[in-house]
């Protein structure tokens, strides 16, 4: 007997945390108890099919019981699946295994200490109970996870599990009340199933009221109808099995004879979350490898889009047997695609590892991400509203398909969505854009920053909106690498509105400007910005006009030869580079304020001016998004010049 039979044993801090806010019931929708338990059974059955593969004595074939006992107050799932040891009880049930259920708690634990720091010292962020009444964090957030095996004490107030493991000569009885303790013990082989797992539930007072036939029956037709196992019930103790559902999976079948309520079911068995899928592409390929896949792209994002190993693990079945559900079946940047994929002709007595390596499995991944690629594409043009929902959850993410698959540049290009200057929402394609080029404009302008509002209000792309040039602002990491790796769209470079040098004087204005009288002469223009770059010498490389500008005075600009300020910026984040280059700082010599600064550098005190140069290097700082460059000095000028300001009665 293993040493973990026979004890009472602690669960994990973390399983007691989730059992509390199991039992404390803050997921109203508890009938998902039911479609935890029976995906778990349908797990079992499709492990001993893979186990069966090398031992063929183990095979059976998969069955799913439901039974109810009214007299005795419980609920029974019954599996002829693998079964565990009491090892594995342990283990299993007694620790959290599973990835979501541990970025689960994670994000718990954030989002109550973001509760507690807003809330006064009397809230109590680990008493969930109330939170039918009000929006708590917790039930915020435990809508978008499946919660496993423990939903089970949200309907239970004791359950038992009996099991057995396939070939085993044992049997063993788990067993908890949910409050801190569970035991695992020995029982003779009769009271287990003789090879799988009998989870029973003894049901609370509300549960036994609200479970009966009808409602086990629905619950099982509206979220389990696909399993790969079939389902049977036997509403009363010693009645017959009546049959709920085949146990045909589900991709398995004609495609006209799928509803879209069971691919949404199906979806959300396979991805443990509980939206609709957005889009649902389900096909069979024949002819050189033959498989069918089944994919699903989310209607919302999902938390850990952007943590966590990014990579596209899907499930992988050879001919109905479920080889891994881990499975990298798709490259990064679709990896907020749900995916099965069941292969007929990739051979199954080798290894899981061998599977994953075949030329077979790496040409079927390559067909999958083109196809769906294809799909999306389709999706884009024929419902490019509910296609633009999908871009605004996961665009980010196909962005880094345009730096990480160029051979995928154009499709992505055709179905990238963004936000311009004279498009805020977003939605502007590529096309659009070049469609709306204006005379002499060579290429296509880009700002990168963090948040498309600000990047709109950047004076940098003002000279632009003068002339009716639209710039793409581009908000995301990733953009400022495929930029820099993408040679154009339809013969046209991307250029990045804050560096270099602004090439747009050929590009006609649309309000010409008159020369006023007020107009500064070159010469004190020069003298100006010779002064301006003796006054910043160690912040910026040079001091210069700009046709850049409109409505602000000054802007600052990378160089040519250097890196884009934002891409500096992200690499300095991450470590990756030392220290940022030298900015130019552009100027604006239309500007009334140039104009007035110009007349000024004739006189001989030039305290106020050099004042107002640092002011304006700090503006252009501020202006994106960074602080003056040293506080104390900025608040000093600052107020010399309002004094100034204020006593000549400005
Ligand atoms: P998940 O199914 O996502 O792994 P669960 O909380 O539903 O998480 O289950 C935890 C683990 O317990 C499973 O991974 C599995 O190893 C084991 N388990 C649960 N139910 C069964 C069962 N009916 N048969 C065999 N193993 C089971
Ligand atoms: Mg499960």
């Amino acid at each position: 007997m293993s040493e973990a039979a026979g004890r009472t044993q602690a669960f994990q801090a973390d399983v007691a945390r989730l059992l509390h806010l199991m039992v404390h019931s803050i997921y109203s929708d508890k009938d998902i108890f039911l479609r935890e338990l029976l995906s778990n059974a349908a797990d079992a059955c499709e492990k001993l099919r893979y186990e069966a593969l090398s031992d063929p004595g183990l095979a059976a074939p998969p069955k799913i019981v439901i039974a109810l006992d009214r007299d005795a107050g419980t609920l029974s799932v019954e599996d002829n699946g693998v079964g565990m040891s009491a090892q594995e009880l342990a283990e299993s049930l007694g620790t959290i295994a599973r990835s979501g259920t541990r970025a689960f708690l994670d994000k718990l634990g954030a989002a109550e200490r973001e509760a507690q720091d807003g809330e006064d010292a009397e809230a109590q962020p680990d008493a969930p109970d109330d939170s039918f009444g009000r929006k708590s964090p917790q039930a915020d957030l435990i809508g978008q996870f499946g919660i496993g095996f423990y939903s089970a004490f949200m309907v239970a107030n004791r359950v038992d599990v009996y099991s057995r493991r396939a070939g085993s000569e044992e049997a063993n009885l788990w067993s908890s009340d949910g409050k801190g303790e569970f035991t695992v013990s020995p029982v003779p082989l009769e009271e287990a199933p003789e090879h799988g797992t009998r989870v029973v539930l003894h049901l609370t007072e509300a549960a036994k009221a609200d479970l009966d036939e009808a409602r086990v029956e629905r619950i099982v037709r509206e979220h389990s109808s696909a399993l790969a196992a079939p389902v049977e019930i036997i509403a009363q103790k010693g009645g017959e099995p009546r049959r709920l559902s085949d146990g045909q999976a589900l991709w398995t079948r004609p495609k006209s004879a799928i509803t879209p309520e069971e691919y949404a079911d199906f979806y959300r068995t396979l991805s443990g979350r509980f939206d609709e899928p957005a889009l649902t592409i389900h096909w069979r390929a024949e002819g050189r490898h033959e498989y069918t896949v089944l994919a699903f792209v989310p209607s919302s994002r999902p938390f850990d889009l952007f943590s966590g190993e990014p990579t596209g693990r899907g499930k992988l079945y050879v001919r109905h047997v479920l080889i891994t559900d881990d499975a990298e079946i798709l490259p990064r940047w679709l990896r907020f695609v749900k995916i099965v994929v069941d292969s007929a002709d990739i051979p199954l007595n080798v290894s899981r590892e061998m599977i994953q390596e075949s030329p077979v499995f790496a040409a079927i991944r390559k067909a999958v991400a083109g196809r769906i690629l294809q799909e999306l594409g389709k999706f884009a043009e024929h419902e490019p509203e509910k296609f633009a929902e999908v871009w605004k959850n996961f665009g980010a993410v196909l962005k880094e398909g345009l730096y990480e698959a160029p051979e995928k540049r154009d499709a992505l290009f055709a179905i990238a969505r963004f936000a311009t200057s004279t498009h805020q929402d977003g939605g502007r394609t590529l096309k659009d854009y070049v469609a709306g080029l204006r005379e002499n404009q060579t290429a296509i302008y880009y700002l990168l920053g963090d948040d498309v509002k600000r990047l709109a209000a950047s004076p940098q792309i003002e000279g632009f909106s003068a002339r009716g040039v639209e710039v793409l602002l581009l908000p995301d990491p990733v953009d400022a690498f495929w930029v820099q790796t993408a040679a154009g769209f339809e013969g046209k470079p991307f250029k990045s509105v804050s560096q270099g040098a602004a090439d747009i004087a050929a590009i006609p204005l649309l309000e010409p400007k008159e020369e006023t009288e007020e107009a500064a002469r070159p010469a004190d223009l020069a003298v100006l910005f010779a002064l301006m770059k003796q006054t910043l010498e160690d912040a910026v490389e040079d001091v210069r006009a700009s046709d850049r500008l409109a409505q602000s005075p000054v802007c600052l600009i990378a160089p040519e030869s250097g890196l884009d300020r934002r891409l500096e910026r992200l690499l300095a984040e991450h470590g990756q580079l030392g220290a940022a280059g030298k900015p130019i700082l552009e100027v604006n010599p239309k500007h009334p304020l140039i104009e007035a600064l110009a007349k000024l550098v004739a006189q001989p005190d030039k305290t106020r001016l050099e004042d107002v140069v640092w002011l304006l290097y700090d503006e252009a700082r501020l202006m994106e998004g960074e602080k003056p460059q040293s506080a104390p000095d900025f608040a000093s000028r600052l107020t010399r010049v309002l004094i100034d300001a204020v006593r000549t009665g400005a």
